[in-house]
């Protein structure tokens, strides 16, 4: 885990070899929808294994068959509520489970509205109640504009005040990350990779494409 300079509370996963190598098969334009949702759930897996590493733990006795000793309880893993953004969350998401398994689960839907406002329109918003010792997870694998996010965030403030809220995502855009950091400072962020920038289109670059058509195929608009 490697912080970024650049802000406060932004890491990266640029120095853990196997998170570039799966990062490296989610770029890859030939990889498929199958191997695409594997390499998500392997990244959400690994992220939260190094997310508990900023856990406050506890120390617990332990009896083994053979005498009483010390162990250890990462008691933050207890108190995780987990914010699914539809829908190439969905595989991320199911990484993290794997290792935050006592997390309630949200799950929110966002998209960008009619012009010429393109405000972001949340239709679907299911939150579990959040409490103060809670640390909020809101999963979104693309950090490309932001703005999706500086939404969610603001929608997830209003279900109750949390110790940590942390956006995990595989890539990000500099120009998203400082749009969400200034709207709201506390949030925490770790992507596997910060990339150049976005283009015209808002994609990140170098990128992976679309990472909801990449993992579930493209939608057909009727
Ligand atoms: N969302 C994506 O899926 N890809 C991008 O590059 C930007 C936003």
């Amino acid at each position: 885990m490697k912080r970024d300079e650049r802000w406060e509370g932004v890491y990266s996963f640029e120095d853990s070899p196997f998170i570039m190598e799966v990062l490296t098969e989610l770029r890859d334009e030939r990889t498929g929808p199958i191997a695409f949702r594997k390499g998500l759930v392997k990244l959400g897996r690994y992220m939260a294994y190094e997310l508990t590493k900023t856990m406050e733990v506890e120390k617990v006795p332990v009896k083994t068959p053979l005498e009483e000793t010390e162990g250890v309880l990462v008691k933050d893993r207890r108190n995780v509520v987990i914010i699914t953004v539809l829908r190439a969350a969905i595989p991320l998401m199911e990484g993290l489970i794997k290792v935050l398994e006592h997390a309630r689960v949200g799950i929110v839907s966002a998209s960008r509205g009619k012009a010429p406002k393109f405000e972001i329109e949340m239709k679907y918003v299911k939150v579990p109640q959040v409490k103060p010792e809670d640390t909020v997870i809101i999963a979104d694998p693309m950090i490309a504009t932001g703005s999706t996010l500086i939404k969610v965030l603001s929608e997830v403030k209003r279900y109750g005040k949390a110790k940590r809220y942390v956006v995990v995502g595989v890539l990000a855009a500099p120009e998203g990350i400082s749009r969400i950091k200034d709207a709201h400072p506390d949030v925490e962020i770790f992507v596997a990779a910060i990339d150049r920038e976005l283009n015209e289109r808002g994609y990140i670059l170098p990128g992976l494409g679309d990472a909801g058509d990449r993992a579930f195929g493209a939608p057909v608009k009727l």
